[in-house]
């Protein structure tokens, strides 16, 4: 009797022991992706939104890190370019391999197809999902389920045309089904057969591949279509969605007041600068009926997670922060973080009551906009300082006054911003601090995400 009472506890810690592992809920990553998101844009954000002492949601994570953006060149892959863009940096989140500026899931020079951690994903049973505010087609969710030589190849239409200004062993000719190709990437998509599609680029889809519409194709696949915010909320359960939200990309959440951009600063006839009033965000009215990125996130964990043993894998792309930095808007720039971040929140609330999820928020390259001093700095220097780029002062929530500056191509005729070099920064949680060295790169991303879904090279 004494010793079954010795023995009984040892018996019960392990059946609750099998009983908790029984009960593991399914391993889960959600990748957040704001492309061009620097620590820059970052701060930029926060500054406008929450003050110098504020914290957006992402920076709230428990675990923090930077990463190196590498890029190959495509004439010599051996060689190191220090500026990437967002189809060779989704590329590598999404393969773990580095390659060239423009190629989808695909090698530098040689063309050969990547294996994404989506597919590794689909192969182990798990669900699926690509969710962004830019045109589904685009390079961000395209390198997670498609390979193209090219990210211009989006559409079929596309793939005939010649890119001038791209390589000659990066057109679309090469991924032609004439070829032997896969074809576009809105029909490379499709065929991938993911549980999850929503964001824009509806034109993409509206178009014929081998005499098949491409939306009637999806939908005798099995898809749900979805083309309102009203649908989206209002979606019942089951089965997969294809949301095409708008003909390109989404529009922007916000735009300054009286639409105002940053702009070069106006000499007088002394040659003096004349520095333009500050600006306050407002909605932007293009924007109403769209559905936000939150409610895009929250119903792709809806679907991915219901009844699902097994996990899944879901990429979120905040597209337009990169988009907003190119054309100088910094209140375009600032909603859509505000809106990706507010994603990052539905994220965090869902890894709450599902607590085996991975989540990583990162950005694949760096951008343009820069916090500068105000107009009063450069006056007390005497009459003829003034920053050299497009430059606008904000009036924060707060009422304080912030100057951004965007000073990487030349006004007046500049076509827009470009990308930077910068490392960018790395938000996560669910994972051991052990497994998060301080300075990564995007490979190492990819190899953490596979290993939390027990992903390994054999699963490819
Ligand atoms: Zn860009």
């Amino acid at each position: 009797m004494r010793r079954l009472a010795r023995v009984a506890p040892l018996l019960l810690a392990w059946t609750a022991t099998l009983s908790l592992a029984a009960e593991q809920p399914p391993a889960s990553v959600i990748l957040f992706i704001g492309d061009g998101m620097d620590e820059h844009q970052v701060t930029l954000a926060r500054n406008y939104l929450y003050g110098a002492e504020g914290a957006l949601a992402m920076e709230q994570l428990p675990l923090r890190s930077s990463a190196r953006v590498q890029t190959v060149r495509e004439d010599d892959p051996g060689q190191f370019r220090y500026v990437a863009d967002s189809a060779n940096t989704a590329t590598t989140l999404a393969t773990g391999q580095l390659t060239s500026l423009g190629r989808i899931a695909t090698s530098a020079t040689t063309d050969q197809d990547q294996s994404t951690i989506l597919e590794a994903a689909q192969k182990a049973g798990l669900r699926t999902g690509l969710v962004s505010t830019a045109s589904l087609t685009d390079a961000t969710p395209a390198a997670f389920a498609a390979h193209t030589a090219h990210r211009s190849c989006q559409s079929p239409a596309d793939m005939a045309k010649a890119i001038g200004y791209a390589a000659a062993t990066q057109q679309c000719m090469a991924d032609q089904h004439s070829r032997g190709g896969k074809g576009s990437i809105a029909e490379q998509l499709l065929a991938a057969n993911i549980d999850v599609l929503l964001g824009g680029g509806k034109r993409y889809f509206a178009q014929s591949s081998k005499g098949t519409d491409l939306q009637k194709a999806a939908a005798s696949q099995g898809y749900k279509l979805l083309s309102r915010r009203r649908e989206l909320l209002e979606k019942g359960p089951g089965s997969k969605l294809l949301g095409l939200f708008a003909p390109g990309h989404l529009p922007v959440e916000w735009i300054g007041e009286g639409n105002r951009r940053a702009q070069p600063i106006a000499l007088n006839w002394l040659g003096e600068p004349q520095f333009s009033e500050p600006f306050a965000c407002v909605d932007n009215p293009d924007h109403r009926g769209t559905p936000t990125l939150k409610e895009m996130t929250s119903a792709a964990l809806t679907r991915l997670s219901a009844d699902n043993a097994k996990g899944f894998f879901l990429m979120v792309e905040g597209a337009a922060i990169d988009k907003q930095a190119h054309r100088r808007n910094p209140c375009g720039e600032i909603g859509e973080l505000r809106a990706f971040d507010l994603a990052v929140q539905a994220g965090r609330e869902f890894a709450r009551s599902h607590p085996n999820t991975l989540i990583i928020v990162t950005a694949d390259h760096g951008q343009a906009g820069q916090i500068i001093p105000l107009p009063e700095y450069f006056l007390a220097w005497g009459n003829r300082q003034y920053p050299p780029g497009y430059y606008a002062v904000l009036k924060t929530r707060s009422g304080e006054l912030m100057a951004v500056s965007y000073a990487t191509n030349a006004p007046p005729n500049g076509r827009g911003e470009v990308h930077t070099g910068v490392n960018v920064p790395v938000y996560l949680q669910g994972i051991d601090a052990a497994q998060v060295p301080p300075l990564m790169d995007q490979r190492q991303l990819n190899r953490l995400m596979r290993d939390h879904l027990g992903l390994n090279a054999a699963t490819d």
